[in-house]
């Protein structure tokens, strides 16, 4: 056989997966319009994906469905292995390059044809777009989600729900969607609000009589993002609310996107019912970005900005603002004004001088008791199941024992709180269980240092 026979044999078996209802058109056109069959030979076949987000999807829904077909088809045993074509007819991942000299930061997006006279979405910020959203480590998953969601809105990724600390991008991300639906599928409908104003709006329609107004807001969208769905917390009857606009924009096939500071599973005072259809679509999270990453943003912002900073001070920068992007964006404005007002060449010492309470302040915001958990876990060598699960052997009661000693060192939860997601114990074990690392501290010279790394690297994330 030559080469193309591979590709007819490829084509064979995708038709026959539809044909057979193994593969719906829907699916097919998520996952497999934009697949290029590059060559293929006794062995194996090769194919490119867009990115590296299609290919982990692929091979981890279709990848064993795939080979069995092919194999059928060809009476032999082909591989199947996948190329990340970054110039193929979908979006390009660009994640940033190790080197730190030139990261290509823009975000490609499908080749549709954007309407660029269309009037601007008046809920949403213009600079809120994919291109202006760096691609990192931390976020590379659910940009591609995003960005999966703006070409096909209400398809697979239905609903997302997008979770991470303060200012990691989220409310950028998800209007970024919403912008680019606005500007791409003018026919459809997007209302961004955040989950506040929902709650006011909601309270305000049964104050003034008017629910049925209020509901027919928001069932009658193609597109609803609703920002910051932590704040529903103890608001029994707004989650009410939402739960039946959700369940009838659901089963209208309209796109849900949410953001929220944590994951749903922490949420509390918070319907059983609503929660799991959180957690029915896809979660992505956004994690603090590294330092590459953080150099490239500042990069970009500085473009945006039309001002020139020396290399090396963006690099202090970048070193040492490591939480959030929100703090970066802060620094950097700081240090253009103070070049503008005073006139003076920026240095790092201009930088070290200037910056130096924001250095200080801008530890332990944005952890999560599911971070620690897994940094821990990981570090143990043992799952985060087992740290929130029953057993009790030496194994994991210690890395138990150190995760919360080292929530109740960086975050404000309370005992109470860390006992709940540690598998439901009580308040009284987490305050045991902080006092035994504290005591064996003591004893145990080691246990300090591994206990300070473990911290670094959850608030550092590489
Ligand atoms: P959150 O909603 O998670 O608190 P925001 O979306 O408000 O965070 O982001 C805070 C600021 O950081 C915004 O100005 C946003 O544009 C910027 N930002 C966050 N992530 C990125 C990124 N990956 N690339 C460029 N800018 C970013
Ligand atoms: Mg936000």
């Amino acid at each position: 056989m030559i080469g193309n026979d591979y590709n007819l044999f490829w084509i064979e078996t995708i038709r026959q997966l539809i044909e057979e209802e193994k593969l719906s058109q829907q699916e097919h056109d998520m996952w497999f319009r934009n697949m290029e069959f590059i060559q293929g030979d006794n062995e194996s076949i090769i194919l490119s994906v867009p990115s590296k987000f299609y290919h982990d999807q692929v091979v981890q829904r279709y990848l064993s469905l795939l080979e069995k077909k092919l194999g059928e088809l060809t009476g032999s045993t082909l591989d199947i292995t996948f190329e990340i074509r970054k110039n193929s007819s979908v979006e390009a991942i660009t994640t940033v390059s190790e080197t730190t000299k030139k990261p290509d930061t823009k975000t490609r997006t499908p080749e549709l044809e954007p309407d660029v006279g269309r009037a601007p979405h008046l809920q949403l910020r213009q600079d809120y777009d994919f291109d202006g959203f760096v691609i990192g480590n931390n976020n590379s998953f659910a940009a591609s989600a995003a960005q999966a969601i703006g070409s096909n809105p209400g398809g697979a990724y239905n609903p997302c729900l997008i979770y991470g600390g303060v200012g990691l991008g989220k409310t950028h991300l998800m209007q970024a969607i919403g912008n680019y639906i606005h500007y791409n599928l003018t026919d459809r409908k997007v209302v961004y609000i955040t989950a506040e104003t929902f709650i006011n709006e909601f309270i305000h329609s049964i104050k003034s009589e008017t629910q049925s107004h209020f509901k027919n807001k928001y069932r009658k969208v193609d597109v609803l993002l609703i920002d910051d769905i932590h704040d529903l917390q103890n608001k029994k009857e707004t989650q009410e609310e939402l739960f039946h606009t959700f369940n009838a924009l659901y089963d209208a096939k309209k796109q849900l996107v949410f953001t929220c500071d944590r994951p749903p599973s922490e949420l509390r005072n918070f319907t059983d019912r609503l929660k799991s259809r959180f957690e029915r679509g896809l979660n992505v999270d956004l994690q603090p970005p590294n330092f590459e990453t953080r150099y490239a943003i500042l990069r970009k912002k500085m473009d945006s900005m039309h001002k020139a900073i020396p290399e090396d001070v963006l690099e202090y920068i970048a070193r040492n603002i490591t939480t959030n992007v929100r703090d970066l964006e802060a620094s950097l404005t700081k240090m253009a004004a103070y070049a503008d007002l005073v006139g003076k060449e920026i240095t790092v010492e201009v930088a070290q001088q200037q910056l130096k309470n924001s250095f200080s302040a801008n530890q332990s915001a944005n952890i999560t008791i599911d971070r620690v958990q897994r940094v821990v876990a990981e570090y143990f060598n043992v799952t985060p199941a087992d740290l929130k699960g029953k057993k009790r052997t030496k194994q994991v009661t210690f890395p138990r024992q150190v995760a919360m000693y080292i929530i109740r060192e960086i975050t404000d939860f309370s005992t109470t709180e860390i006992g709940l997601e540690f598998g439901g114990r009580d308040h009284t074990t987490v305050m045991h269980s902080c006092q035994r690392i504290e005591d064996r501290m003591k004893g145990d010279p080691t246990l300090e240092p591994a206990a300070a790394e473990l911290i670094r690297t959850i608030k550092e994330n590489g």
